[in-house]
């Protein structure tokens, strides 16, 4: 049982090394260098501090990392939550204040993710994420305008370009120095985590004091020219504190700093206080806002289940995981991405059968969702039910496109589904897609097997 959603372990041991993330890290450095990010560093004016300083690279650039980014971390995030009346809600509060901002020409999108966590992400070029778990604990429009507003800010000061192009830079210089699989964790983490399952390791950007403190105070700017009530900053702010202290593991990034978090609080509270009456008086808006958090408000014990559940899967505690996911499927046996975990660990516990049937409706509700689809894909493979394992990779592949792993899997299910020809075809894509890897040359051994001929 070392890697539980493997059918064949071999299969993935011949590409859980460097060279599968090699080749995704290989995509992202084509295109920051196709985009001139490296060693054109130039000279540009901040958007938000009016100051020249050097950069990497330009707006168009920065646009465009974050449009390359954005389908895998929402991917990586467990997908947009499946409401598309909270989704626009969530974009509309959003572009009221980035319309107030000093960037209101970039082409921001607000958007809801079903991480079970406590976050809210900014990519660059005006990308922004909340989850769940931190939009199912708000209480008003106003506390979703400050998160919202914070990340903006981010995006404006240019710190989620800044840290970005550092990342990538980062891991390019690891992928040089060959190291970067000991960093990696074991495959069996791969497997169980998201990212894993996305062929590479996307991390959230990490700020330094100095750009939260920057980013408060230009989310409170927007927030409070936008119309709403500053006071929305400060309730944010308390529940960050009070849910650091209750489940500290349930923050991340954006709040992750305990006392940054109080002192954060009293500065918000110092802000409020220097607006005048007028201001500090307007009316909270919760009425639309519990209107359109009505289900992930009601869904949240089963959420808050799933999020202990994941982090007892990723460190094995399969009974005990399972038992919380039976808990929330029960209560809501329509959500897709929680019956998926529970197919997931039920075929880490031995019990196919029920896995396959979870996993077929699982799939079948969550169409969206390429962690539900890779789940159930890899369950029916490890069933042998080749047929059966094949739309799932399909879905994945149609998901979240071009990702070796995926290719290489799909290629399996063809292959075992007799469909010789299209699994011809996959394996071909992932040698184009990662020369030189690992996954290319388990490719190109499946490809003789199949009597195909392998150039190169
Ligand atoms: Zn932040």
């Amino acid at each position: 049982m070392a890697h539980p959603y493997v059918v064949n372990p071999r299969l993935f041991s011949a590409h859980a090394g460097s060279s599968l993330f090699r080749s995704a890290m290989g995509a992202v450095a084509a295109l920051v260098l196709g985009i001139g990010m490296l060693g054109s560093a130039a000279c540009t004016v901040n958007p938000v501090t009016g100051k020249t300083q050097l950069d990497f690279m330009g707006e168009t650039q920065e646009i465009q990392l974050g449009k390359n980014l954005y389908p895998r971390y929402t991917q990586q995030s467990l997908g947009e939550v499946p409401d598309p009346r909270l989704e626009a809600y969530v974009d509309r509060v959003g572009l009221k204040l980035a319309r107030v901002s000093q960037r209101p020409q970039l082409p921001w999108t607000y958007n809801a993710v079903n991480d079970p966590e406590v976050n809210a992400y900014a990519l660059p070029g005006g990308k922004i994420s909340i989850t769940r778990g931190l939009l199912s604990r708000l209480d008003n429009e106003d506390e979703l305008a400050a998160v919202l507003g914070h990340e903006t800010g981010h995006v404006n000061a240019r710190h989620a370009a800044q840290a970005y192009t550092r990342q990538v830079l980062a891991q390019l210089a690891l992928l040089g120095a060959g190291i970067y699989m000991d960093a990696h964790g074991t495959r069996n983490a791969r497997l169980y985590t998201v990212a894993g399952m996305l062929g590479m390791q996307l991390m959230f950007a990490s700020y330094s004091r100095n750009q939260e403190r920057q980013a408060d105070q230009l989310g409170f700017e927007y927030m409070t020219k936008a119309g709403y009530n500053p006071e929305g900053m400060v309730g944010v702010m308390r529940i960050l504190l009070h849910e650091g202290k209750a489940q500290p593991s349930l923050l991340r990034r954006m709040f992750a700093d305990h006392p940054m978090s109080s002192e954060r609080l009293a500065t918000a509270e110092a802000s409020v206080a220097a607006e005048p009456p007028a201001v500090r008086t307007r009316p909270i808006r919760s009425q639309r806002f519990l209107a359109a958090v009505r289900h992930i408000r009601e869904t949240r014990p089963a959420y808050d289940r799933f999020a202990k559940a994941r982090r007892l899967l990723a460190r094995k505690k399969t009974a005990e995981a399972e038992s919380l996911l039976e808990e929330s499927v029960a209560e809501w046996p329509d959500d897709g991405l929680l019956r998926g975990y529970l197919a997931g660990a039920e075929a880490e516990d031995g019990k196919l059968e029920r896995a396959m049937q979870d996993a077929q409706r699982a799939g079948d509700n969550a169409p969206h969702i390429f962690v539900v689809q890779m789940l159930a894909g890899k369950i029916f493979l490890r069933a042998k039910r080749y047929a059966a394992a094949v739309p799932f990779f399909d879905n994945a592949s149609r998901i979240l496109p071009n990702l070796p792993e995926v290719e290489l899997l799909r290629g399996e299910a063809l292959e075992g589904a007799g469909r010789t020809r299209e699994a011809a075809r996959a394996y071909e894509k992932v040698r184009r897609l990662a020369p030189g890897s690992d996954a290319s040359a388990e490719a190109s051994r499946r490809l003789r097997s199949l009597g195909m001929a392998t150039a190169k």
